[in-house]
């Protein structure tokens, strides 16, 4: 079964993980370790002063609690900053803007939120600054990649099915350095992607656009590696109001659940429950990958995953 699947958690340490995090770090974990791959931890701590060191300390306790272990990557905090933080890689990022730059994909906007919004009912950007010609500037500015009409992405899904994004009207012009001057996550995920020869992403699928940015930025750049991953975009979870989970530290939080029921039993319940798998006698981390296993011996993949 090895397909020598190279795969990332990416956590953003922007609050307390909750048990959307946890759903996307075990089926991440699960499907490396079905096939034998590689799993790198990545934070995507590129916010600089907004992240805190609590958020960080966070996603290393609660890994620890689910017991998912990883190959590469940080192993506490201290090594998060002093070996693999994005802070460290900025150049690089801000090297590939540049080629984007000289390629003629990019243009400088100088619209603010407030400008946008108003001129806009959705979010898209609307083209304001597309065709002024603007001098690329490295302050009060954002630069914004071209996305031409009808621009549409296509990606591969685990099993090599082949889906569309349509970018023109998922995501427009996107932006792809800060009004703040940083690098923006598109850049700075797809660089650190590359980089770390990751062929396998699960993410949720509110990132959808983003895999589509990603791609486009990959074309632009000439990369060819990329654009050959593998991309699972799993379902949201959602709280009793209907909501997306926010990294917040209510109840839904694996900070809380942790506190509440010492054992992670619940997670990986509720976890292959919503993966269509028999959960009622997973105990342990083990029990979950035997379940996940025979499930996908006997279906070859599961629902869900192919979206
Ligand atoms: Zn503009």
């Amino acid at each position: 079964m090895s397909s020598n699947f190279i795969s990332r958690l990416a956590p953003t340490p922007s609050g307390y993980l909750h048990f959307g995090n946890a759903f996307n770090f075990l089926l991440t974990y699960l499907l490396v370790n079905f096939h034998d791959g590689v799993l790198h931890l990545r934070i995507d701590d590129l916010d600089g002063p907004r992240v805190e060191r609590t958020s960080v300390e966070d996603i290393f306790i609660q890994l620890e609690w689910l017991g998912i272990d990883y190959h590469f990557g940080p192993s506490g905090p201290d090594d998060l900053y002093s070996r693999f933080s994005q802070q460290l890689r900025k150049d690089r990022y801000f090297n590939a803007i540049e080629v984007l730059q000289k390629a003629g994909h990019l243009f400088a906007c100088e619209c603010s939120r407030s400008k946008i919004r108003k001129s806009s009912t959705s979010t898209i950007y609307p083209g304001i600054c597309r065709n002024k010609n603007l001098n690329f500037l490295k302050d009060n500015q954002t630069w914004r990649v071209i996305v031409p009409e009808k621009t549409f992405v296509c990606y591969r899904t685990l099993t090599n099915n082949k889906n569309y994004i349509d970018l023109t009207t998922g995501i427009g012009d996107f932006v792809i350095r800060r009004r703040d001057g940083l690098p923006a996550y598109q850049i700075a995920s797809l660089m650190d992607d590359i980089e770390l020869g990751v062929n396998l992403i699960v993410r949720g699928s509110d990132l959808i656009t983003s895999t589509g940015a990603q791609l486009f930025l990959a074309k632009c750049l000439n990369d060819s590696f990329f654009p050959a991953a593998h991309f699972v975009h799993h379902m949201l979870m959602k709280n009793e109001s209907g909501k997306k989970l926010s990294k917040s530290s209510g109840d839904h939080s694996l900070k809380f659940l942790r506190n509440k029921f010492n054992r992670p039993t619940i997670v990986y319940q509720q976890s292959a429950e919503i993966l269509d798998l028999p959960f009622e006698d997973i105990q342990t981390l083990q029990d979950l990958i035997e379940v996940f296993r025979t499930e996908m011996i006997q279906k070859n993949h599961l629902m869900g995953l192919d979206d």
